[in-house]
C-alpha cells in the first residue's frame, strides 16, 4: 500500500507534460500542449495537455486526467500500480512490503505474465553470459554475427538452454505458477504431463512493449537443420497482441521524435544492427504484415515513415499492400531499396552510421514514385497489365487523406503513366466518393455538456468494482448535469474564501464562508442537497477540510486515494466549456475564478429552478391522475402544493435578481 503524503509527492513531482510525452508527441500550443490522443484514432491533434493545471484531456474522445490516470489507460495498469511507475520516473521511495501468498495469487494475470516475463528475460540472460552452454554457443553465435556487448546487454539479448524444461524447473523453483508460464507461452505443456520450454537451443529476443515492460520473446535457432523453425515466437496472451506490437519501439521512441522519422524494416536483427551502426530511429513488424495498430504506434512519434526493403523484388511486392495502410493514416511513406543480396541487417554492419545515412539520403524515393516506377517497369507494354497498374495506383493516391498532397500526386503520375490529369482525378474522385459513403463522420469536438464529456465509466451510474464487474447502476439523478457543475466548483474552489471581512477592534481579516461552505448552506436553506452519493460525499469532505491551514480542494481531489474522485475531479477541472447557458457569456477561463460569486449564485439557481420545475411537473401528473379518479380532496391538496411551489419559484428567481445586483 502507498500512503496519502506519499501519492502527493508522487503528484506533484510528477510533470504532466513530461509523462504524456514519454509517449505522445507534443506541441506547443499557447499555454498549453497538443498531441495526437492516444487512446483514440485522432487524425488532428485533440488531446490537450495543461502544465499549469498538470492536467492532460482529449477533447474529443474526454479520455484523461493527471499523470497517474494518464498511466492507468495508457499502460493498462491500475492505480496504485500507475503511482509506482511514476515514483520510478521520479525517484521517489515506496516503502512497500513483500507481498504476501495470498496477495501474490489475487495479483491479476496481466502482472503476473510481466512479473514472470521479466524474470525470464534476466534467466535467460544469465544462462547466456554464465552457463558454459550459453558462452560457448549463444554469446558466441551473437558475436560471430557481430553484435557488440553493449548492444547484447542493451536489448537485453538471452539464450535458452538446449534442455527440454531447464526454464520451467528454475522457475517452479522460484515458486512462479506452471499457469503463468503457460499463458505467456514460455512452456508449451501436453496432455501427457510433459513440460516443454518453448524457447530451448534458441536464442533470445526479448519484445519490450512501449513502456520497457518485456511483453514476449523471439528465439531463433543455431541449427542448421530443415525440421526447426528459425524462428519461434511467443503466442499472443493478454500481454501480448503481435498486432499492437513494434519491436525496437521502446528504444527508438525518443529518436523517433527527434528526427521526426521512423525507419521500418523486417525483423529483431536489422533493429538491432542499425542501433549497432548508430541508426535508433528504427522499428520491425516482426515477419507479419503491418497492422493499423502498429502504424498508429508510429503515428504518435512522427508522420514520417521510411521503409527500408532488401533488394530482391518478389518481398517488394507483398510488402506494397501493407504501406497503404501508413497511407491511410495520412502519413508520409518513402522507401529505400537496398543494393542486391543485402537487408538492412547486413547492409548495417558494412557501413557505419554516416554510410548508411548517406546511402538512405540518395536512395529515398517517395512511395507512390516508387510503386509507380515498379509496376510500369513490370507491366512493360502490355496494355491489360498497364490498366491493372493504373488502377491500383488510382487506389493507393486515392487513400491519401490530405487534398493538396493527392493533387501533386495526380499531377505526378499523370506525367509518368502517361495519362491526362483530368482522367486521373475524375477515378480518384469517384473512389474517394464511395469511400466517403461508407465512412462516418468524425466526433465533434465541440463539448457544451460536461456529462457528455466524461467518460461514462467514472460517472457513480457506471461504477466499475475492483474486479472489473460493472456493479448494479444505481439510479442517475435527473439533476447530474447541475450537481456537476457545482461540483466542478467544489473542486475548482472549494477552498476558496468568498466572504470576508475585517475583524473591527484587531483589524485582521476574517473568513466568513468558503466555497465549499456556502454551496452547502445554500442548498440546506432549501432543503436540498446533492442527489448523488458520491458527490455530496465530495462536498461534505470539502467543508469539512476547508478551514484547515494549507488546504487546496483542486490538489485535494485530484491526490485522492478513491481513484474514480481523482478522475472525476480531473475530468472537471479540464472542462473547458460549462453546461449552463448562463455562462456562454463568461467563456474564458481565467475570469471564472473573478466571477466566482455570480457564478455560484447562478448555478445554484439553476439547480434549485430545475428542481422546482421537477418538482411542478410531478404534482401537475398527480393532478391529472386525481382528475381521472375524481378525487377533489386529493386535487385541492396537490393545487396547494402547486401553488406553494410556484410560489418559491417566483421567490427563487427574485433572489437571483437581487443579488446579482448587489454582488
Ligand atoms: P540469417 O543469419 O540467415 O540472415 P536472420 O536471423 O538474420 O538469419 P532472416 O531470415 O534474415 O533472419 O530474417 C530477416 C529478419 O526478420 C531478421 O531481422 C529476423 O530477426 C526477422 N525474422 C525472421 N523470421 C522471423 C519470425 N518468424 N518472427 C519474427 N522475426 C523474424
Ligand atoms: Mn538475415
Amino acid at each position: 500500500m502507498i500512503d496519502q503524503p506519499t501519492i502527493d509527492r508522487i503528484l506533484d513531482a510528477a510533470n504532466i507534460v513530461d509523462v504524456v510525452s514519454e509517449f505522445v508527441t507534443l506541441r506547443r500550443r499557447g499555454v498549453n500542449y497538443v498531441g495526437l490522443c492516444p487512446f483514440h484514432t485522432d487524425k488532428s491533434p485533440s488531446f490537450y495537455v495543461s502544465p499549469a493545471k498538470n492536467i492532460c484531456k482529449c477533447f474529443a474522445c474526454g479520455e484523461g486526467g493527471t499523470s497517474v490516470h494518464f498511466i492507468m489507460k495508457h499502460e493498462q495498469v491500475n492505480y496504485f500500480d500507475a503511482l509506482r511507475f511514476l515514483a520510478k520516473k521520479y525517484h521517489i521511495d515506496i516503502q512497500e512490503r513483500e507481498l504476501t501468498d495470498k496477495e501474490k495469487q489475487i495479483q491479476n494475470d496481466r502482472e503476473s505474465m510481466l512479473i514472470v516475463n521479466s524474470w525470464a528475460q534476466s534467466y535467460f540472460t544469465t544462462q547466456l553470459y554464465e552457463h558454459v552452454e550459453g558462452k560457448s554457443i549463444g554469446l558466441r553465435y551473437f558475436s560471430e554475427r557481430g553484435f557488440r556487448e553493449d548492444i547484447i546487454r542493451k536489448f537485453q539479448l538471452g539464450y535458452s538452454l538446449d534442455q527440454r524444461d531447464a526454464l520451467y524447473k528454475e522457475a517452479i523453483k522460484k515458486g512462479y505458477k506452471k499457469e503463468y508460464l503457460e499463458k505467456t507461452g514460455l512452456i508449451v505443456s501436453y496432455e501427457n504431463g510433459n513440460v516443454n520450454d518453448r524457447f530451448r537451443g534458441r536464442v533470445i529476443f526479448p519484445v519490450h512493449g512501449l513502456s520497457g515492460k518485456v511483453v514476449a520473446f523471439g528465439g531463433r535457432t543455431l541449427k542448421k537443420d530443415d525440421k526447426t523453425a528459425k524462428y519461434v515466437n511467443s503466442p499472443e496472451s493478454p500481454v501480448y497482441h503481435k498486432s499492437n506490437e513494434l519491436y525496437g519501439i521502446f528504444f527508438a521512441k525518443q529518436a523517433i521524435v527527434k528526427a521526426d522519422k521512423c525507419f521500418l524494416v523486417e525483423g529483431y536483427t536489422d533493429v538491432i544492427s542499425m542501433h549497432q551502426a548508430g541508426i535508433e530511429n528504427v522499428v520491425a513488424s516482426s515477419g507479419t504484415a503491418l497492422t493499423q495498430q502498429q502504424i498508429r504506434l508510429i503515428h504518435r512519434f512522427t508522420n514520417q515513415v521510411t521503409v527500408l526493403y532488401d533488394g530482391d523484388a518478389a518481398g517488394i511486392k507483398a510488402a506494397l499492400r501493407g504501406i497503404d495502410l501508413i497511407l491511410e493514416e495520412g502519413m508520409n511513406v518513402k522507401v529505400v531499396l537496398l543494393p542486391d543480396g543485402e537487408d538492412p541487417d547486413s547492409f548495417a554492419r558494412k557501413n557505419n552510421a554516416t554510410g548508411f545515412t548517406e546511402f538512405i539520403k540518395e536512395n529515398e524515393t517517395d512511395f507512390i514514385r516508387f510503386k509507380t516506377r515498379l509496376l510500369l517497369d513490370e507491366a512493360g507494354s502490355d496494355p491489360i497489365k498497364r490498366s491493372s497498374l493504373i488502377s491500383d495506383i488510382i487506389k493507393t493516391v486515392a487513400i491519401i487523406p490530405d487534398n493538396i498532397a493527392r493533387s501533386v500526386y495526380i499531377r505526378e503520375c499523370s506525367t509518368m503513366m502517361e495519362i491526362e490529369e483530368r482522367v486521373l482525378l475524375n477515378e480518384v474522385n469517384k473512389i474517394r466518393l464511395k469511400e466517403g459513403e461508407r465512412q462516418t463522420a468524425p466526433p465533434s469536438p465541440v463539448i457544451q455538456n460536461p456529462v457528455e464529456n466524461i467518460p461514462t465509466d467514472i460517472l457513480p451510474g457506471h461504477t466499475v468494482s475492483p474486479d472489473d464487474t460493472v456493479t448494479e447502476k444505481p439510479k442517475r439523478s435527473p439533476f447530474e448535469p447541475y450537481e456537476l457543475t457545482l461540483l466542478k466548483y467544489i473542486v475548482k474552489y472549494g477552498s476558496k474564501d468568498l466572504y470576508k471581512k475585517k475583524d473591527p477592534v484587531t483589524e485582521e481579516e476574517v473568513i466568513l464562508q468558503y466555497v465549499a461552505e456556502y454551496v452547502k448552506t445554500e442548498l440546506e436553506q432549501d432543503d436540498l442537497t446533492l442527489f448523488t452519493p458520491l458527490y455530496k460525499q465530495m462536498l461534505e469532505e470539502c467543508v469539512s477540510h476547508c478551514r484547515e491551514e494549507g488546504f487546496t480542494s483542486q490538489r485535494y481531489f485530484l491526490a485522492h486515494p478513491d481513484p474514480l474522485v481523482s478522475r472525476l475531479a480531473a475530468h472537471l477541472i479540464s472542462e473547458k466549456y460549462q453546461l449552463s447557458k448562463y455562462h456562454s457569456k463568461f467563456r474564458e477561463l481565467d475570469k471564472e475564478e473573478d466571477m466566482l460569486k455570480q457564478l455560484l449564485v447562478k448555478e445554484l439557481y439553476a439547480f434549485k429552478n430545475a428542481y422546482i420545475q421537477h418538482q411542478i411537473k410531478d404534482i401537475q401528473n398527480k393532478i391529472k391522475q386525481a382528475q381521472n379518479e375524481n378525487d377533489p380532496d386529493k386535487i385541492m391538496e396537490l393545487m396547494i402544493q402547486l401553488s406553494q411551489l410556484d410560489k418559491i419559484k417566483r421567490v427563487l428567481s427574485k433572489e437571483l435578481g437581487e443579488r446579482i445586483i448587489i454582488n
